[in-house]
């Protein structure tokens, strides 16, 4: 049995596959088939925030999965109102939040868009250039890149795109008939862009200003990723909407959307989602955030982010551009093309993600140590001398 060629065969093809079957996980690494180690700085897409099995999430849903798997919101469970109050703790403003749980990031951005228009009683939505908010119909109208969107046009109307950071687009793009503008504090798959903080102030400014909703997308800088609990922290900018998603659950899926308290609950019917709220995500969104609480792992998140970014600065490539980031969400930005150097990372048993077509993502667990960020920097390092420089452009265009 080749498992590739099974894989090849009966899935659905719309991944780009690397040429890695991974069959077992411990905090940073994971294993393949032949038993190779591998270095896991995408963090399973940034979902596994607690490195892979981490302990409390497993006996968490071990204890749950044994009680009870299966709870619809339609009833009441222990596990959800111990998640729900959890979440109070860590939220940021000085505010109650009410919140609506899910089952991913696409969920969690597509119940911000619904309340969103449902509260305002507008239609229209603002977005920005780079931004990745997920593939489902209303996320993928938020999200930016052309090529994830134009096959499925016409998608869903009232969405428009200004520059991102750019707040003279955003004055002129936004007014009454605005419902919601929907920013990543730091954009992931757009390639790691850290939002000014200046903007986030002036969108949350404009907002306010004329009605409309701020959501934050904070699927992927959620829960600690950027050395803050929510990346809005470093802006001080309180969002009316707040997604989460990715590793809220510890690799466990889930999604969630918080909103304001004081607007009240949404109407009964206005959403909804079978496996919602069920206990085994709440049982393991509770010991995710308990463990990052626990160990400090925000602290931990900041401190070793800011060395690691910093040692990533002093590598001499010629082929880096820059480095950008927040925390443990760190960007290389390339002056090639980033699908080889990760594939000579891989080669050299470490894992990294892209970030738009140039740049190089990072996305270790929290738990990962200086001595791992460490032996990162030197493979990309040597990554990048086995990578030659592009050809310059003048004599590519050369008729
Ligand atoms: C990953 C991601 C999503 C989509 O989450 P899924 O769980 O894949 O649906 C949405 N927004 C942001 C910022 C993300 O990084």
């Amino acid at each position: 049995m080749d498992i590739r060629a099974i894989e090849e065969r009966y899935t659905s093809g719309v991944y780009p596959k690397r040429e890695l079957v991974l069959v077992r996980g411990e905090g940073v690494y994971v294993w393949d088939e032949a038993g190779l180690r591998y270095l896991d700085a995408t963090g399973g897409q940034g979902a596994a925030l607690l490195g892979h099995n981490p302990p409390a999430v497993r006996m968490a849903l071990q204890e749950q999965m044994n009680r009870l798997m299966v709870c619809p919101e339609i009833f009441y469970n222990d596990q959800r109102a111990a998640l729900l109050r959890a979440l109070q703790e860590v939220l940021p403003g000085n505010r109650e939040w009410r919140i609506f749980l899910c089952n991913s990031g696409a969920e969690a951005v597509e119940a911000a868009l619904k309340f969103a228009r449902l509260r305002t009683g507008r239609s229209e939505i603002i977005a920005a250039r780079r931004a990745f908010h997920g593939r489902t119909m209303g996320a993928l109208s938020a999200t930016w890149n052309p090529a994830y969107r134009q096959p499925f046009e016409p998608l869903v109307p009232g969405f428009r795109h200004i520059p991102f950071n750019d707040i003279a687009a955003l004055e002129a793009a936004i007014g009454p008939q605005t419902a919601a503008v929907i920013l990543e504090p730091v954009q992931g798959e757009g390639g790691v862009w850290p939002a000014d903080p200046a903007f986030l102030q002036a969108a949350r400014a404009l907002c306010d200003r004329f009605g409309a909703l701020l959501i934050f997308d904070e699927v992927q800088t959620g829960c600690g990723r950027t050395g803050r609990w929510f990346a809005a922290e470093h802006s001080g900018v309180v969002p009316d909407l707040l997604a989460l998603g990715k590793g809220l659950a510890g690799g466990f899926p889930i999604g969630a959307l918080a909103f304001p308290a004081e607007w009240g609950p949404m109407p009964v019917g206005a959403h909804g989602s079978t496996f919602g709220g069920n206990p085994m995500a709440c049982a393991a969104a509770r010991a995710t955030l308990e463990t990052i609480r626990r160990e400090r792992l925000v602290e931990r998140a900041e401190r070793l982010g800011a060395d690691f970014r910093e040692r990533l600065r002093q590598l001499r490539s010629p082929l880096i551009r820059e480095v950008r980031g927040l925390g443990l969400m760190v960007g290389v930005s390339l002056r090639v093309r980033a699908t080889p150097v990760l594939r000579r990372l891989m080669a050299r048993g470490v894992l990294a993600l892209p970030g738009g077509p140039d740049a190089i993502r990072f996305l270790p667990p929290l738990i990962v140590e200086a001595h791992h960020l460490a032996e990162i920097a030197a493979a990309l390092e040597e990554a990048l001398v086995e990578t030659s420089l592009p050809v310059p452009s003048t004599l590519e265009e050369s008729p």
